[in-house]
């Protein structure tokens, strides 16, 4: 689907601040370690191809993605640099990952048998390690090592480039689990019959929060584009990170109505006197979720109530007083000395900022400023 350009409703991505992002985290790991940027999932909403390039021109040594399809769209699109797939790739696929230079996670000896079967060459492969996370990885250390072998043994079909784990607890404050899952890791990669280029197990809150564990590679991802991964300011962060995405309207209807009168879908919002009520072109069509009813936008540098249910494609704002049709909303981001982050949307919506960024559809155009 095009994105509507032909509606005044778009998400506006920062390059400063992406840039700003990256490189104060390539400044952060100890010299040497490889910072990769985490673009899946359109880059958390901010637009896969141009916020790829983007981080490869700010100095991102590879790129993460969970797709073999995201990652053929980037190389299709000129990126050099190392792309890996984070999440398991069907076996039939290894021979095309295999000849566009793309890098595939690996999680079990079968895996390696069938695409070694189907005649594979080159593919360059990262072994995924299962700590604690309990989603993907090798689990054992004898099957792990009986993989390790295998890929030896087959070296025109395996290119061993990774090893890696992910950690399901490294934004909380009590380490316990974390530990526990570094300790894990730390005996499952120990004493393996095969050297790796990149070995790694940081993904965003574990580079800002535990940066001994950078080892030579991390993949950043929610820090990339300035926020916090815990969702909140604790733990602290080494340096600013600034949020890269904002999303803007405009007011398309404006009418009064008379007290007493309803607004929206099951006319759950009835005015308690008379009020000024604007119509704002988005909805839950473009990832602004129906349980934003009731929380705030901006305008004009004031704070405006979102009245009734959030429709598919509109919902309805209090304005403080008759305002223009064409007059500039912000749902995320500043406006005057008013700022509604990503993390706010999220805390009133009772998810996570991730959420809220990935959801934003294909219909809202990017605009790159
Ligand atoms: N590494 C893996 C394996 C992931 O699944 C993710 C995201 O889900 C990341 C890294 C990036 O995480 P973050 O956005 O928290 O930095």
């Amino acid at each position: 689907m095009l994105p509507s350009t032909h509606r005044p409703a778009y998400v506006e991505v920062s390059l400063d601040n992406l840039k700003h992002n990256l490189q104060s985290e390539i400044n952060n790991v100890p010299k040497g370690t490889a910072v990769f940027a985490v673009v899946k999932a359109n880059a958390y909403g901010h637009g896969l191809v141009r916020v790829a390039h983007a981080e490869v021109e700010y100095g991102a040594s590879g790129l993460c993605v969970t797709t073999l399809d995201e990652a053929l769209e980037i190389r299709n699109s000129g990126i050099k640099v190392p792309i890996l797939v984070l999440s398991i790739t069907p076996v039939q696929h290894a021979i095309l990952a295999a000849n566009n230079d793309i890098s595939l996670t690996i999680g079990s000896l079968d895996w390696l048998e069938q695409a070694a079967n189907e005649n594979v060459s080159n593919l360059k492969i990262h072994i995924g390690v299962d700590s604690g996370m309990g989603r993907i990885g090798f689990r054992n250390k004898d099957d792990l090592i009986e993989a390790c072998n295998y890929i030896k043994d087959n070296p025109d079909k395996f290119v061993p480039e990774g090893l890696f784990t992910h950690f399901a607890t490294a934004d909380n404050p009590d380490k316990t689990y974390f530990l526990k899952q570094v300790a894990r890791f730390k005996e499952l990669k120990s004493d393996l019959p095969l050297d790796f280029k990149y070995v790694h197990c940081a993904n965003t809150a574990t580079a800002l929060w535990h940066q001994d564990l950078a080892i030579n590679m991390v993949r950043f991802g929610i820090g990339l584009y300035g926020l916090n991964p815990s969702g909140t300011d604790i733990p602290e962060v080494p340096f600013e990170l600034r949020p890269a995405l904002s999303l803007h309207s405009e007011l398309v209807f404006v009418k009064e109505i008379a007290k007493g009168e309803k607004v929206g879908y099951g006319a759950t919002y009835t005015s308690d006197k008379p009020e000024w009520i604007g119509t704002v072109p988005i909805g839950y069509a473009d990832g602004w979720l129906r349980r934003m009813q009731g929380y705030d936008i901006l305008i004009n540098g004031e704070r405006c109530q979102i009245v009734g249910r959030i429709c598919m494609d509109q919902f309805m704002v209090r304005l403080p007083k008759k305002l223009p049709v064409g007059t500039k909303v912000t749902l995320i981001g500043k406006d005057g000395n008013e700022q509604i982050t990503a993390t706010d949307a999220a805390k009133y919506a009772d998810t996570i900022n991730y959420e809220i960024l990935c959801c934003l559809t294909d219909r809202l155009p990017r605009i790159y400023k």
